[in-house]
């Protein structure tokens, strides 16, 4: 793509995309990664993943020199546990994801995996070891397959139909008049926001990767629909280290540990419990937030 487009005509493709919601963001980065500044070092080597342990070591960052968005974050996320990021919205939580897919690169601190500064290793290495689950899935103009399938290049249609099953969308596809080939998107079916979450889970089920990051990934759906995907993401988070990014606490719940992110800093950190009973900024939250539950009418979330 590189040596077919020159920079502006680049700009103008993705955009033109972007009106047609046909590229997700993932994909929108890595085209422009050609002419972004994060580059691989000269002597990268390939991320080795040995467990998937993720920290972030008193991370400093700002979209502009003068203006500090994270002022020293630091984050332990073990191997496999589900750690969940909240806290008010502009707090910096969705940069931590964009720092770890580096599409930034921090201004102080590190971030390493396993160990390893994630600026030491190949992006296409990093990229491939992480998975993101976006807000809102933007599908292509092409068949229900391939956009299962975008996710990892050679997949058979066996692991598309299995990938399908894990995200609770098998049944629907085969229902529909062309099963797998039927198209989806601006010139094909319409998916309901809950549908094509279930898509975007499907493809993170094929690219199979030892990290995954949910960004607020069900806030855009109703209760009921996000209750539903809940426990399908809550079934795909086994055996990977997760980050969960939520702005409603009653889907963080389960996290093995939870991080409170007030203004570019780490407020608080605890289980659910424990920051109830801290009685700090997240019992707050949690106390407006069950209200606003209440007055919707909506079912009750255990405390504990
Ligand atoms: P959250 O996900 O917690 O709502 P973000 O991490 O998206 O917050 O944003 C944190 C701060 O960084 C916000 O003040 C936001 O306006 C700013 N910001 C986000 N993206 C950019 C960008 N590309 N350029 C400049 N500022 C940005
Ligand atoms: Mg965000």
């Amino acid at each position: 793509l590189t040596q077919l487009f020159r920079p502006l005509d680049m700009l103008g493709w993705v955009y033109r995309n972007i009106r047609q919601g046909v590229i997700d963001m993932a994909s929108m980065f890595d085209l422009l990664d050609a002419h972004a500044e994060v580059r691989d070092a000269p002597n990268a080597v390939p991320l080795a993943i040995a467990s998937g342990h993720v920290r972030f070591e008193a991370v400093h960052f700002g979209y502009d020199p003068d203006r500090e968005i994270l002022k020293g974050v630091d984050l332990d996320i073990p191997a496999g546990a589900t750690v969940a990021v909240v806290g008010p919205s502009g707090a910096g939580k969705s940069t931590l994801a964009r720092l770890m897919y580096r599409f930034y690169d921090v201004t102080g601190g590190r971030i390493t995996i396993d160990g390893q500064d994630i600026r030491d290793v190949t992006q296409s290495s990093l990229r491939g070891s992480i998975g993101i689950v976006p807000q809102d899935t933007v599908l292509f103009n092409d068949t229900i397959g391939y956009n299962i399938a975008y996710g990892r290049e050679g997949t058979t249609p066996d692991e598309i139909a299995v990938a399908a099953r894990g995200a609770a969308i098998a049944g629907f596809i085969q229902s529909l008049p062309n099963g797998f080939e039927t198209r989806v998107g601006e010139r094909g079916l319409k998916l309901s926001g809950g549908e094509k979450q279930r898509v975007a889970i499907a493809r993170t089920l094929v690219k199979n990767p030892p990290i995954l990051i949910l960004d607020e990934a069900t806030s855009a759906l109703d209760s009921r629909t996000e209750a539903d995907i809940q426990a399908t993401l809550e079934a795909i988070e086994h055996g990977r280290t997760t980050i969960v990014i939520a702005h409603r606490l009653s889907t963080v719940v389960h996290a093995d540990r939870i991080i409170v992110l007030e203004a570019g800093r780490v407020a608080e950190q605890g289980t659910h419990a424990q920051l109830l009973r801290k009685n700090g900024l997240y019992a707050e939250m949690w106390a407006r937030q069950a209200q606003e539950r209440e007055a919707e009418g909506g079912e009750e979330v255990p405390a504990e």
